[in-house]
């Protein structure tokens, strides 16, 4: 065990302060990361609210983890010391049900371990990545290409993730009309690898306040949604909508904005429900779709096209003690376009 500096929510809505956790032993197959960035995600912030449900507090978020490897279990073939390493939202899963063996680990039978406000197999509470180190299994940590500073690669092991996996799948490239709603930390990384895949990408924002930032980005349009001519003048456009919003949305008005056999996906995780007029799929034959981060092979998969295509996130990089204040900005979606914390200040 070792004891290790971070930044706590001491309780639900608590700001969050300086505090320290305590770190397992380096295991046979575990790997110690010296965490020099960590991201702020909006999932973050949900979890610390307990928008979600209850939670496990002292918490230490942060599931953006960019660092390197400073020590390795006897058994760790993948990673020597001195690797540069991410770790992403889990850090164990079953090994065993088809989900993990098909490289689906975030959607293990038994539940993945989350990286933070969880318990692990040894029956221990996950600290994550607000911290100076981690201790995680080699095959939950990810290789980070050296073209990719650190700093802006942190929010990929989240932001990024969440957005390459579903326009993978639905095969979102060349001649695909793809529209990315909210410009957020998701929604920024998803119009750079969607547009870095060849298709032509349309940002629906609540106002044009970020137009100039959405086309440097890579966005052909940028439309606004406070503006009703919007969703009349693109009504049967999109093959493929992606929502990073974090509040409940008017699904049914982004629907009608849907090709025929178009697909909404719906990575955004608003704590309220939402309805939605069941017509707009019927007709048309269009999909309201899921999509929960990527698995560990996808991951890297993901790390290396945005090494590939020199793609990184916009960030604000922040000391420590400006957590709180980060959490107010993107709550009134002020972000341009990730946080990151340097890990030094903490
Ligand atoms: P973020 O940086 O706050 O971005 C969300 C964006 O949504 C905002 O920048 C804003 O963009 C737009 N927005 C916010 N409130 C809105 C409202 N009331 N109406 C319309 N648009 C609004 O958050 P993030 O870190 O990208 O995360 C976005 C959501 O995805 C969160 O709910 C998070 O928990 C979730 N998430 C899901 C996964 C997954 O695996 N599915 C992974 C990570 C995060 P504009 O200013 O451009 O309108
Ligand atoms: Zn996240």
């Amino acid at each position: 065990m070792s004891t290790v500096a971070a930044y706590a929510a001491p309780a639900p809505k608590a700001p969050l302060e300086r505090t320290t956790i305590e770190r397992r032993a380096v295991g046979a197959h575990d790997v110690l990361i010296d965490i020099k960035f960590a991201g702020i995600c909006h999932s973050d912030i949900h979890q610390v609210n307990e928008g979600w449900g209850e939670a496990i507090f002292p918490m230490v978020p942060g599931h953006e983890i960019a660092g390197v490897v400073t020590e390795v279990g006897s058994e760790v073939t993948r990673y020597t010391v001195g690797d540069r390493v991410g770790v992403g939202c889990f850090v164990d899963s079953c090994r065993e049900c088809d989900y993990c063996l098909r490289g689906l680990e975030q959607h293990c039978v038994k539940g993945n371990t989350q990286t933070y406000n969880a318990v692990d197999k040894f029956g221990d509470v996950t600290y994550g990545g607000y911290s100076k180190q981690i201790v995680v299994d080699e095959n939950y940590a990810v290789r980070i290409p050296d073209s990719l500073p650190l700093d802006v690669a942190a929010p990929l092991l989240c932001a990024g993730i969440t957005l390459y996996s579903p326009l993978k799948n639905w095969n979102v490239g060349p001649g695909k009309k793809v529209a990315i709603v909210g410009l957020g930390g998701l929604g920024h990384m998803g119009v750079k690898i969607a547009a870095a895949l060849g298709a032509e990408v349309t940002v629906l924002s609540q106002s044009l306040r970020k137009k100039d930032d959405g086309l440097k980005l890579g966005a052909h349009d940028y439309r606004a949604t406070n503006d009703p001519a919007t969703f009349s003048e693109l009504a049967g456009t999109f093959d493929v909508i992606v929502s990073t919003v974090s509040a409940p949305l008017d699904f049914t008005a982004y629907i009608g904005l849907l090709k025929t056999e178009g697909v909404l996906v719906n990575v955004g995780a608003p704590e309220e429900p939402v309805s939605v007029n069941m017509f707009g799929l019927i007709v048309g034959r269009r999909m309201l779709a899921g999509s929960m981060i990527g698995g560990i092979a996808e991951t890297q998969e993901m790390l290396d096209f945005c090494a590939e295509h020199g793609l990184g996130a916009e960030i604000e990089l922040i000391n420590a003690d400006e957590i709180n204040v980060a959490y107010e900005r993107v709550q009134s979606s002020d972000v341009r376009y990730r946080f990151v914390i340097d890990t030094a200040t903490i």
